[in-house]
């Protein structure tokens, strides 16, 4: 896609420390990094977000994540590593991308815990289930 900074690194436009590509997928260093190795893992066709991505893409991408975690983790002795994906207002890059993030036992990445909900926690549930049953069929 036009003006895609990730379809211009898939296209070669312009540089990354490509560490994986194969007909589907690509996989780089991310150019800033929080933690060593951070990498993005993105399909080759521009999808947007999660919400855009099929199951064959996103099968692919999650059995890769795990192959270059494991790279990670052995490179550089990390203790683990996580996957994380943003979407909506945190999503930069608009085009699909998996981050692989190694961690140190110390690094724990913590996220805001749980904010008093708008209705009752048992009615974000009824909430969330029957959107979910929308969704899923
Ligand atoms: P998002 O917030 O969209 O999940 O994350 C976008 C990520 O892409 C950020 O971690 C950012 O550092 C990375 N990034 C943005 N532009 C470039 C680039 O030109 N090259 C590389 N390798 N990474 C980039
Ligand atoms: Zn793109």
């Amino acid at each position: 896609m036009e003006n895609c900074i990730f379809c211009k690194i898939i296209n070669k436009e312009i540089p990354a420390n490509v560490i994986y590509e194969d007909q589907y997928l690509m996989a780089f260093l991310d150019i800033n990094p929080i933690s060593d190795g951070h990498t993005l893992i993105v399909p080759k066709k521009h999808f947007k977000d999660l919400n855009e991505i099929n199951e064959e893409i996103g099968g692919k991408v999650l059995v890769l994540a795990a192959k270059i975690g494991k790279a990670i983790v052995e490179s550089f002795n990390f203790e683990g590593y996580s996957i994380w994906e943003n979407n909506g207002h945190f999503q930069d890059v608009p085009h699909f991308h998996l981050h692989v993030i190694g961690r140190h036992k110390n690094n724990d990445l913590k996220i805001k815990g749980p904010e008093t909900p708008y209705k009752s926690e048992k009615e974000h549930l009824q909430e969330i289930k029957a959107i979910l049953s929308k969704e899923i069929n």
